[in-house]
């Protein structure tokens, strides 16, 4: 595992009882923590803790130190080392021995490579010892400086500089009433389906009842056009008045043969 980098975040009470403890140097044990859904196929590992039950801190390091060169002339190298075997990472050693080898005259000639790294042994069948370069400190120290994104359930996507990356948009009621009101304005009158479908995403009400066909199919269906708001109304109050007669002649008509008299 070592050269292994991966992201722990945290959040509500382990953030709270955690923020000011842990450290660079800090030893720390995770009980089932949440695996995140990373943004990206090749992302390190990243973990959520959000109760105090998931974060253990044991100790801090003896040997564990930041690498001692700089970048620039405020910026110290960000690389982690076990201080046990130098106080340089891997990059920063090979640029060193760079320089060195140039000032050397024993080292200037020939090609002879001179490489720098954690390397493994393997016992060959001879009975010679092979080393072999571990490329996993490179790997790691390659994660180190890209900045990668997790989803955090309930929270959204976050990166590991700790930015939320999507806020929830928070609309101003009087921005959204506004607008509301300008695309009434702009779309009244139409009826086609363009404005239809505006209406229905701003919310805004339609005033006259929608007819599921247009006016061509309506007219080719019924052999008829739809009826206009005025010309509706009209008819509506042609019938109300042809009941309205109806009725009046019903109740005149029951008055006349109301019978005047009984037979016994
Ligand atoms: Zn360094």
């Amino acid at each position: 595992m070592r050269g292994y980098v991966f992201y722990v975040f945290f959040s509500g009470k382990a953030a709270d009882q955690f923020k000011n403890k842990i450290r660079m140097g800090s030893i720390v044990g995770f009980t089932k923590p949440t695996i995140l859904r990373p943004g990206d196929v090749d992302s390190a590992v990243g973990l959520h803790v959000a109760h105090l039950y998931q974060v253990w801190l044991i100790g801090t390091s003896k040997d564990l130190g930041q690498c001692e060169a700089y970048v620039n002339n405020t910026t110290q190298c960000p690389a982690t080392l076990d201080q046990r075997s130098g106080t340089l990472c891997d990059k920063h050693l090979v640029t060193i021995c760079g320089k060195s080898k140039n000032t050397r005259m024993e080292f200037a000639s020939g090609d002879s490579g001179l490489e720098i790294g954690w390397a493994t042994t393997k016992l060959a069948r001879n009975g010679q010892t092979k080393y072999q370069r571990m490329d996993v400190a490179s790997q790691a120290s390659k994660n180190m400086n890209k900045t990668f994104t997790y989803v955090i359930p309930g929270k959204g996507p976050i990166n590991t500089l700790g930015k939320l990356i999507r806020k929830e948009v928070v609309q101003d009621p009087k921005k959204v009433a506004k607008e509301k009101k300008a695309w009434t304005q702009f779309l009244e009158g139409r009826s086609d389906p363009g404005a239809m479908m505006i209406r229905k995403l701003k919310g805004i009400e339609e005033k006259e009842a929608v007819n599921v066909l247009s006016k061509e199919a309506f007219l080719k269906i019924h052999n008829k056009t739809p009826m206009e708001k005025e010309e509706a109304q009209a008819k509506k109050r042609s019938i109300d008045m042809l009941l309205a007669q109806q009725q009046r002649k019903k109740a005149k008509k029951l008055n006349d043969e109301d019978p005047k008299f009984v037979y016994l």
